[in-house]
């Protein structure tokens, strides 16, 4: 039987071990300080044993953070070593997000619940699905003692949910020489269900505050005030079409253009029959990469003082975040084809490079000029109540990232 033929019938016999991993997985809470946790070190601990259990050598670039218990972020990096072709490293973080309303999950987030195909917890998509996936991998490789072309590697990092200041960005800047941009990185945390969806660009993320300032009158006499609201509703309107404007269209994303969305609202006059003298709302705006944020915040600047002007009112614009895309990863890269080949023979469906509106993890990656693909195969579960995967796509995502460790794609 070919090789390939071989780690993939023994990954898809291991439907138990997913769930056995997933478990453990799930019972140890991993919530970083920032969501109100003791941070990752027990659960990376757990992960250390199994990485050590397959034999691999493994690498920590561990985080201080005074803030958790032992006073350390963990980082671990594995390789199972191979021949002198690029390294292929898949990326998974340890991190959890919290579970939110209790009441509205069906049962108890911290313990893994099977039903069929489908399994439930907080963190069995968000990021264990990527992670054990991973761990399967090279353990299928391991255990038919295929050596891979290039160094096998699993990373496991530490707050990813809160920033990576303590996760990847940290292991990046300390630890800049353990990445090459010939290396075929894959960071399974994002996707489509069907798993072809393979994420190449992300769009620059825009958070604006937008204050106007008017005259407050009684609602009989308008024209003795300034209409704060309405100036506002004038700006809202014009947001979305001013965003459209920026860049050329970008088939990579859907949608193709910039958007810049109304979203929160502060509470205004809390009655029917006062002009409102104050208002307040935010935007939020994802700007295709390649636009200088400064420059799009300056078209708003201008337009939204247009409209004040006419209005007789005043407006201030202060950015709440503010995070410039990286350029994207070439749809051509080595991982991308790499990927597009193997979810076409573990799928038997083609695969899409394309972007999104959010930012993810990857951005590190990028900004250094390594290019990443970020692909898994993924349900649109991910942060909410009843988190749920599907562990017949967690075997299959072990596939293809075991082909691509076996460079058999
Ligand atoms: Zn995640």
């Amino acid at each position: 039987m070919p090789e390939a033929q071989k780690l993939l019938e023994r990954i898809a016999g291991w439907p138990e071990e997913v769930i056995a991993y997933q478990r453990r997985l799930v019972a140890m809470p991993a919530l970083g300080p920032d969501n109100g946790g003791q941070g990752e070190w027990k659960k990376a601990e757990m992960v250390r044993a199994w990485l050590a259990e397959l034999g691999l050598e493994i690498t920590r670039v561990d985080a201080p953070d005074e803030r958790v218990p032992g006073g350390l972020r963990p980082n671990l990096l594995a390789v199972l070593p191979g021949g002198r072709g690029p390294r292929v490293w898949v990326l998974s973080h340890l991190d959890v997000v919290p579970e939110g309303d209790l009441a509205l999950w069906a049962s108890d987030p911290w313990q893994l619940r099977v039903e069929g195909d489908l399994i439930y917890g907080r963190g069995v998509q968000d990021n264990h699905g990527g992670l054990v996936a991973s761990l399967l991998a090279v353990r299928a490789l391991r255990e038919l003692g295929l050596r891979p072309p290039g160094p096998a590697g699993l990373i496991a990092v530490s707050d990813e949910e809160t920033g990576s200041a303590y996760g990847l960005d940290y292991l990046l800047r300390r630890r800049p020489e353990l990445f090459s941009p010939r290396d075929l990185i894959v960071v399974p945390d994002a996707g489509e269900p069907d798993g072809t969806f393979i994420e190449v660009a992300e769009k620059s993320i825009l958070w604006l505050r937008v204050e106007v300032s008017g005259q407050q009158v009684h609602g009989s006499t308008p024209h003795k005030g300034v209409n704060a609201l309405y100036a506002a509703a004038r700006m809202m309107v014009a947001a979305r079409e001013l965003a459209a404007g920026f860049g050329q269209q970008d088939p990579l994303f859907d949608p193709m253009v910039s958007t810049c969305e109304p979203t929160r609202k502060e509470a205004g006059v809390e009655n029917i029959n006062t002009v409102p003298g104050r208002d307040v709302f935010y935007l939020d705006c994802r700007i295709l990469p390649g636009i200088d944020l400064d420059q799009a915040l300056g078209v708003f600047r201008e337009r939204f003082g247009a409209i004040a002007a006419q209005e007789g009112a005043t407006v201030s614009i202060e950015p709440v975040q503010r995070l410039q895309a990286p350029p994207a990863t070439s749809p051509q890269a080595p991982v991308v084809q790499a990927l597009m080949k193997a979810v076409a023979r573990v799928h038997g469906l083609p695969a899409r490079p394309g972007g999104i509106g959010a930012g993810t993890v990857a951005a590190f990656f990028r900004q250094r000029g390594l290019p990443v693909a970020v692909w898994s195969t993924c349900e649109h579960s991910v942060h909410q109540p009843d988190e749920f995967a599907r562990v017949s796509s967690i075997l299959k995502d072990a596939q293809v990232m075991a082909l691509l460790y076996a460079g058999l794609y």
